[in-house]
């Protein structure tokens, strides 16, 4: 088989976040071999003076939402479609080659990237958000009551009541091929409403993961701002908590103790704080060193298009600032993203066997502030992207 030999440069081992010198070798889509320095191969890249990292993983993105000011009511079907070409093609240029999205990609939409017939990182959907009556993905107005954003049966009704309703749910979304099953559990911290409250009983969260597990060992994801929200998630057995945004310490120390994974989607406070909500930065970042103190399991992801998929990086600078540090928080782009992804095994870091999701950077230090001007080039399944 072709050997494409990265030659000369370093390498982060994410998982000490240690940097040393090291060939890489490419075979078809995997690592063939990683060693000092010395190998061979049937081409190579000068990788002198610049660094490796593995493919970044978003674990909490919207590829299928842009920022035009009505969408995604305003867009006819084609166009929310194919506006999920050039945001995959902004991320793979950027180096992500995997992203969970937290709703609006369909199963029509991943199948096109695995045919090949768009570029795009690999995706791992959750179609629709899951709620309770009146919750977040429950879009209803006074005037015209319930308002279907996509009539579309490859996007389930998300709407659910009680514990029945709650595997009935699973069952919709698991039907049109979910990879995972995204809840949210407290109100918008951008619409200013109920991201204290707690949308849904305990027994309809258990009954949500329990479901998702029968239906082939599917995780959930839980939307909660408020603390008692994710302490909830946690204690029913949810794989995630996106934002976090105002936890505290019995809610760290329930998701320590479950082995909650927290994604705390930085990006959305951090990256215009005059924009969110008083006191919300600052509480965002307080709650990461809880969770972070207490021992909780961090992942990459950015809540885009929040902030355009362009500034997706940023979501590292914003991990790494808040107490994780650079090479935290590239572990939380990487092997602990993939950990939650439970790819793990597949990807998340450069060793023999892995899938060759590479990022050649400028540059050999760990600094993360401007990542994406460091980007040289990104090689997805061992093909060159970027
Ligand atoms: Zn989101």
């Amino acid at each position: 088989m072709h050997r494409l030999l990265l030659a000369g440069g370093s390498v982060l081992d994410v998982r000490t976040g240690k940097v040393a010198p090291a060939d890489v070798v490419v075979e078809g889509d995997r690592i063939a071999d990683v060693g000092g320095t010395g190998l061979d191969g049937d081409d190579a890249v000068d990788c002198a003076g610049r660094l490796l990292i593995p493919g970044l993983i978003d674990c909490h993105t919207h590829v299928a939402l842009t920022r035009t000011p009505n969408d995604p009511l305003g867009l006819p079907r084609s166009a929310r479609a194919l506006s999920i070409v050039p945001v995959l093609r902004t991320l793979l240029r950027l180096g992500v080659t995997t992203v969970r999205d937290a709703w609006g990609a369909d199963a029509g939409m991943r199948l096109a990237v695995e045919r090949g017939w768009i570029e795009g990182p690999e995706i791992l959907i959750s179609l629709r958000q899951v709620c309770t009556t009146g919750g977040l993905g429950d879009h209803w107005r006074a005037r015209s009551g319930p308002l279907d954003f996509f009539g579309d049966p490859s996007m389930p009704d998300p709407v659910f009541d009680g514990e029945d309703g709650a595997r009935a749910v699973v069952r919709r979304m698991v039907r049109a091929d979910a990879d995972w099953i995204k809840v949210t559990a407290t109100g918008s911290l951008v619409l200013g409403r109920g991201v204290h409250d707690v949308q849904l009983t305990d027994g309809e969260l258990a009954a949500l993961v329990d479901e998702a597990d029968r239906q082939g060992g599917r995780g959930v994801m839980v939307h909660a701002h408020g603390a008692r929200a994710a302490e909830a998630a946690a204690r029913a057995g949810a794989r995630s908590v996106e934002h976090g945004t105002y936890l505290d310490e019995r809610a760290v120390a329930a998701m320590a103790e479950a082995g909650t994974w927290l994604v705390p989607t930085l990006s959305t406070t951090q990256s215009a704080p005059d924009e969110a909500p008083d006191g919300a930065p600052e509480a965002h970042r307080a709650s990461v060193r809880l969770a972070l103190d207490a021992g909780v399991t961090f992942a990459m992801g950015t809540d885009n298009p929040v902030r355009p998929h362009g500034e997706a990086l940023r979501e590292i600078a914003h991990l790494a600032e808040a107490g994780l540090g650079a090479a935290g928080a590239l572990r939380a782009a990487t092997l602990d993203a993939a950990r939650l992804l439970e790819r793990a095994d597949d990807r998340g870091e450069i060793a023999e066997g892995k899938r060759a999701d590479l990022v050649l950077l400028d540059g050999k230090d760990l600094d993360v502030t401007a990542l994406d001007t460091r980007v040289h080039a990104v090689w997805h399944r061992g093909r060159r992207v970027a």
